[in-house]
């Protein structure tokens, strides 16, 4: 198969996603009282509704209806005022009703919009169709079709297969704690052009739902879960070529190597003059290919309609209002406050404000400290705390990290107490310990030595251990000054400040 930059010269991708949230925040299932835990003993969190018993009805959870409204309104959808909701009928165990009650023509949440940020090495994927800045990056404005609320399926184990698949499994099991959880589903319209897009937009999403705390969005556990559609077309056609679906892009990885992966193949089938079959592929993460699962199935397989049991939905006004007035700062606008209040360079706004851990972190230590730390702040956090955190299976969110201590050792950065190397061994040892950094600082001796006296024996010890450097200096090569420091420094066994000696090396050599 042809690279993708090959491929992506000949052709365009089309590419939508289909992106399911449990509202996992929420305290009780969609339809009834039951209560909403993943952690729970399987088959305890059930009731005549969330096991279709004949005769059960269902009552509509406000909480959720409320949560959706919020999710729509985060992402310039429209709030439809009224709607209802429909059966989608199937016969598989995972839905003992026989049927999953979803939403019809008319979701909650219409036509939308999220602008991506595209930047660096990614933002090659695209074909120069968009406007770019000097770095090469542009926006694209992705289009939302909808968001429909509905309730998940019971979760189903096969035993035995390859890959959890329900192929070559010994047997499976049911936990029917899942049924019935509040889920929103989110579709965008086709405007997406490149593996590298869709992966922004999953990202940006995730950043948006978390900020407004209606799901803890794990693509991990499946509280978030992505598919996806790609056709080609040749460059400069507008006929939409026969698309397919992506199942199990369940990581950001996978997301944009699963779709990758089908633009190269569908390239490759139609360039060998084949035809691309509409049908649903599975992503196989350890083969990293895509297989068929089935062909697509039509709505009429699923004989929709109205649903008799729950009234049409009549959203007054107020109810809509009132959502409005719990929308948070969503990260786009946090990022802006960011850069004009603490002169932050944009893409480090951008990673704060875009997991409200983080961002709040961030925020309490500013609240303590002078403006003018803000920078060093924000490097401690995103060169140093998130690569920590991340080797020792942590998060913001999981670590017990205290403003103070970030704070400190920013002001240990910032003063030049200690070298950015000495930096990223404290953040370890506050990670691990939960000590305080500059206790860390002392107990490890590591106090940087930014006083001249001692510093200067050093300096005059290496210009006269390296007279062939000092000499290409006083050439001209102002280069080799480098290699002094770094002889300063091993003599110093790295406590010595690399400025002060840069200072005194060019003092001695004037
Ligand atoms: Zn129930």
């Amino acid at each position: 198969m042809k690279e993708l930059s090959e491929v992506l010269r000949d052709w365009e991708p089309v590419i939508g996603l289909e992106i399911h949230t449990e509202l996992t925040t929420l305290q009780t299932k969609m339809f009834c009282g039951c209560r909403l835990s993943h952690d729970d003993e399987p088959n305890t969190n059930v009731c005549p509704v969330c096991l279709g018993m004949p005769g059960a009805l269902p009552v509509p959870n406000k909480a959720a209806i409320q949560s959706i409204v919020l999710a729509g309104l985060a992402t310039n959808c429209d709030i439809m005022r009224h709607s209802m909701f429909y059966r989608k009928n199937y016969f598989y165990p995972d839905m003992a009703k026989n049927f999953q009650t979803t939403q019809g023509p008319i979701a909650f949440c219409m036509n939308g919009w999220l602008d991506l940020e595209v930047s660096g090495p990614g933002s090659r994927e695209r074909a120069d169709d968009v406007t770019r800045d000097e770095d090469g990056g542009y926006v694209a404005r992705v289009g939302i079709e909808r968001i429909h609320m509905e309730e998940d399926a019971a979760k189903m184990v096969h035993v035995g297969g390859v890959d959890g698949r329900i192929d070559g499994a010994e047997y499976s099991l049911i936990d029917y704690n899942r049924a019935g959880t509040p889920l929103i589903e989110l579709v965008t319209k086709p405007d997406l052009r490149s593996p590298e897009e869709a992966r922004l937009f999953m990202e940006k999403l995730r950043q948006i739902f978390l900020t407004l705390g209606i799901s803890d969005c794990s693509m991990e556990n499946g509280s978030m879960r992505c598919d996806g559609n790609v056709s080609l077309r040749r460059r400069g056609t507008e006929r939409l070529g026969t698309k397919t679906e992506l199942k199990n892009l369940n990581s950001f990885k996978s997301l944009h190597d699963g779709l990758e992966y089908e633009i190269r193949r569908q390239a490759e089938v139609l360039e060998e003059g084949g035809v691309v079959y509409q049908e649903t592929r599975h992503w196989e993460t350890s083969t990293r290919r895509t297989l068929v699962m089935r062909t697509k199935e039509t709505a009429d397989d699923y004989r929709f309609f109205p649903e008799p049991d729950l009234a049409p939905f009549d959203l007054p006004d107020a109810f809509v209002e009132e959502v409005r007035g719990r929308l948070p700062e969503l990260p786009d606008a946090r990022r802006d406050r960011y850069v004009a209040t603490f002169g932050l360079r944009r893409a480090d706004a951008r990673q704060l404000a875009g997991d409200p851990a983080v961002a709040e972190l961030f925020e309490q230590v500013m609240a303590q400290a002078k403006p003018e730390l803000a920078r060093t702040v924000a490097n401690v956090i995103i060169n140093d705390l998130t690569g920590v955190l991340n080797a020792a299976g942590q998060t913001f969110a999981t670590a017990s990290l205290t403003a103070d201590q970030v704070r400190g050792l920013a002001e240990l950065l910032a003063s030049d107490a200690i070298t950015s190397r000495q930096g990223r061994e404290v953040a370890e040892a506050m990670v691990q310990t939960g000590e305080d950094p500059a206790r860390i600082v002392d107990e490890r001796g590591m106090r940087q030595v930014s006083d001249t006296s001692a510093l200067a024996p050093i300096v005059d010890q290496v210009i006269a251990a390296c007279p062939d450097q000092v000499a290409q200096y006083r050439g001209g090569n102002a280069k080799v000054i480098g290699y002094l420091i770094g002889q300063c420094m091993k003599a110093s066994r790295g406590k010595g400040n690399p400025k002060l000696f840069n200072q005194l090396l060019a003092e001695r050599m004037a």
